[in-house]
């Protein structure tokens, strides 16, 4: 099998039957295990690990070739489950609220070596406790879409099996909309999940927190999302992050009860991570936001915060340059 590469050139087991101008092609001999990238990989990578109190949460950051940074996490679940979530880009142009990566500015996309990078640095620490990665998700720095090819490369070498040999139901894309992106993964062969950022129930809010949305409202998002799902028949997990008196109010349930109830939609509310100018809500009002969800037949559940003390939680990845 071929594996369309730009990375890892200087691996003995490689050998190249294709030479493009800017790519190469090469065919992997050996037999396929995961963590065969993670043994033979020759790259050194440069990078400073910081661990969390809890040592669940450890997040690396980076520094890539041409000097700049990117920041990675591991997420280690009480199930066993190690998840790495990954950067696709350095910075991002969309600017959300919300996120310290949005207030970065955008640099540049990331090269897919460069994301398979962020995979290998995490399964080398992770094969020394006998551990493996067994999620990936492009949930890091910058927005997926926007550096299609090269995550989608990224993904097809890892997921093969003579390359990093991880199952395609064990990646995940998050996205803020972008409807091209959403589109053409209806299209690939590939049993990856969509994750949709959400974060408001209405056009008018969502525009306030995701400048975004100017571009792509909400309903050409969702009639995307449900043609996605007519080609795919995969379930779509809808992220919706709880800020203080900003989104969380019980006529904001109402709304999105309304957008969500749809057999393969499910809503995932995300504590929120502060990055300076919101305040996550209370418990209790996430307990409430939930129960009306749910009285209206909503398919919803909550994700678990990782790293806050070491700013590797969701939204809050950010590197000086
Ligand atoms: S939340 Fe995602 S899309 Fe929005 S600015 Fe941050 S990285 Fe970009």
């Amino acid at each position: 099998m071929l594996i369309k590469v730009k990375v890892f050139p200087g691996s003995k087991k490689q050998e190249i039957i294709e030479k493009s101008k800017d790519s190469l092609e090469i065919k992997v001999k050996e037999k396929p295990i995961q963590g065969r990238v993670n043994k033979e990989c020759s790259l050194e990578i440069d990078s400073k690990m910081f661990f969390s109190k809890d040592k669940r949460t450890i997040k690396a950051l980076i520094n890539l070739k041409d000097g700049l940074k990117i920041e990675s996490v591991l997420m280690k679940h009480k199930d066993k489950r190690n998840t790495v979530c990954v950067s696709s880009q350095i910075g991002c142009e969309l600017g959300c609220l919300f996120c310290a990566t949005g207030k970065m500015g955008f640099k540049r996309n990331l090269e897919a070596d460069e994301i398979i990078e962020q995979v290998v640095l995490f399964a080398r620490y992770l094969e020394k406790k006998k551990q493996r990665i067994t999620n990936i998700v492009f949930m890091g720095m910058g927005e997926p879409f926007l550096n299609y090819d090269n995550v989608i490369e990224s993904i097809k070498v890892l997921n093969d099996k003579q390359g990093f040999n991880l199952g395609a139901r064990s990646f995940s894309i998050s996205t803020a909309g972008i409807i091209d992106g959403i589109n053409k993964l209806a299209d690939e062969k590939l049993q990856i999940n969509l994750a949709i950022s959400l974060h408001a129930p209405d056009d008018k809010l969502r525009l306030k927190i995701m400048p975004m949305n100017k571009n792509y409202p909400l309903f050409k998002i969702l009639k995307s999302v449900d043609n996605y799902i007519l080609k795919t028949k995969r379930k779509v997990m809808f992220e919706y992050l709880m800020i203080d008196n900003v989104n969380d109010k019980d006529e904001h349930a109402e709304k999105l009860a309304r957008l969500m109830k749809k057999p393969l939609y499910f809503v995932n509310l995300i504590s929120y991570n502060p990055t300076g100018d919101f305040r996550p809500s209370s418990k209790q009002r996430i307990k409430k936001f939930r129960e009306v969800l749910e009285k209206k037949g909503v398919q919803v559940g909550q994700r678990y915060s990782f790293g806050q003390d070491i700013k590797a939680a969701c939204g809050q990845l950010a590197v000086k340059m």
